[in-house]
Formats: structure tokens, C-alpha cells, sequence
């Protein structure tokens, strides 16, 4: 599978705005490459359901 990569600009921001919809409780939360990691690793941080790639919508700015 390909990861998105979020490209960067001059000064280094991001160009893409990552969202994650927990498949569980809907929640709905805007996350930095970290966070990403973070939420696959130990699931959503609302209810802890177990997260995949899927849930994660890439916003170009
Ligand atoms: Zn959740």
C-alpha cells in the first residue's frame, strides 16, 4: 500500500491537511504525521477502536 506523504513547502509547513474519522464513534479529528502514527498504533483517542490507513482523508490546502 502507499502512504500519502505530506509534501512541504520552503518554510517547511505542511501543504496537506490529514483527517482521521474514527470508524467507530465518528469522530472526526485533524492530526499531524505524530498523531497519525499514533492513532494507527493504539487506535482512536476518543474510544480506542483500532484504526486503519482508510480512516485517514488527505486535505490538499
Ligand atoms: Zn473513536
Amino acid at each position: 500500500m502507499s502512504a500519502a506523504r505530506a509534501s512541504v513547502n520552503r518554510e517547511g509547513k505542511p501543504l496537506t491537511t490529514v483527517h482521521f474519522t474514527c470508524p467507530d464513534c465518528a469522530q472526526t479529528i485533524e492530526v499531524n504525521d505524530a498523531m497519525r502514527e499514533t492513532i494507527l498504533e493504539s487506535g482512536c483517542p476518543v474510544c480506542t477502536a483500532t484504526a486503519a490507513e482508510e480512516d485517514f482523508a488527505v486535505t490538499c490546502e
